[in-house]
């Protein structure tokens, strides 16, 4: 058995239980009541992530099930190993849980995680938000994001989502971006949820304006999905904003102390330096000079300065 849960998720009501994998337990919270659709929360993916926590916390406390109609399924700290530990990957095994979908019944603890979230809660949604941040190293601009398919309707509806839940930045993924796999949007795309994710802030600490965004957020998602019965809220088009090719990234070629040249949220030009990388340990040394790729909006930095080749220092989104 992949995990165990101890609480009915095709039941009606308020049920707040822990789903348990070996000897870790998570907080699960199911509201169920009358006809609607759907709808899967989660955050704390990564343990050093916060904003999503606190805010899916606080719904489920605030939450009345009479209100509803439909499902709300929320996980407040899915990885709960990983979140009492403030880690990125689970401590158990040291993995990522989200590099591990679809997981396995019989793998690891953040394997058989994986697998539980994708057969026993997106196997049951028709929609997902899922909450991320920088964590201690990346710090970002607040925005959604989804994955582009391809799919002309369902890549409309995962926009309609996105300006559902209102921010002012939707950043577009692909299935892979700088060769890296994109993880629990690929669960969603396999179990035909339409599901954003989103970065709400970043160096494992709370930003007060992110964590409002997420709370507002998700009133409006949950108004918008007709969950809650209060007028839909006016959809807010978000900025598009493509970091899916290679060269909104800027990396770091080498060791050295990194200095942001330029600020979160500002519009850059392609050759204008943005980085410098420091070797004071070399005084004689000129610091080098790293400049942006592409004209974009300077959408995360790297919030540690430390730096060591292959870093991410930005990410310089394109306007889409
Ligand atoms: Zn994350």
């Amino acid at each position: 058995m992949s995990a165990s849960i101890d609480i009915d998720l095709d039941a009606p009501g308020r049920q707040v239980g822990l789903v348990s994998i070996d000897s870790a337990s998570v907080p699960i919270c199911s509201f169920a009541h009358g006809d609607g659709p759907t709808l899967v929360l989660t955050a704390g993916v990564h343990g050093d992530e916060y904003e999503g926590q606190v805010a899916l916390a606080e719904l489920a406390r605030e939450l009345d099930v009479n209100d509803i109609r439909g499902r709300v399924i929320i996980m407040p700290m899915v990885n709960g190993p990983a979140c009492r530990a403030g880690t990125r990957p689970t401590p158990v095994d040291g993995l990522n849980l989200n590099r591990a979908f679809p997981g396995k019944a019989d793998g690891s603890f953040t394997s058989r995680l994986a697998h539980f979230i994708e057969t026993e809660l997106y196997a049951r949604a028709d929609y997902a938000a899922d909450f991320h941040g920088g964590g201690a190293i990346l710090h970002f601009l607040p925005a959604t994001l989804f994955v582009v398919t391809g799919d002309a309707e369902g890549d409309q509806r995962r926009q309609d989502l996105a300006a559902a839940f209102g921010a002012r930045y939707c950043m577009l993924f692909g299935a892979k971006t700088m060769g890296v796999e994109v993880g629990i949007e690929s669960a969603m795309l396999r179990q035909k949820v339409i599901g954003i994710a989103g970065e709400y802030g970043g160096s494992a600490e709370i930003s007060a304006d992110a964590l409002a965004l997420c709370r507002e957020g998700l009133r409006r998602l949950l108004t918008h999905l007709g969950i809650i019965a209060t007028p839909a809220p006016e959809l807010r088009q978000p900025e598009l904003i493509d970091v899916r090719p290679d060269d909104c990234y800027v990396i770091a070629e080498s060791e050295g102390v990194f200095e942001p040249l330029v600020r979160l949220g500002d519009a850059v030009r392609s050759g204008v330096p943005v980085a410098r990388l420091h070797r004071p340990d070399r005084p004689d040394e000129l610091p080098l000079s790293l400049p942006a790729r592409c004209d974009g909006l300077v959408m995360a930095r790297r919030s540690l300065a430390k730096s060591s080749p292959g870093d991410w220092l930005f990410i310089i989104g394109r306007p889409a």
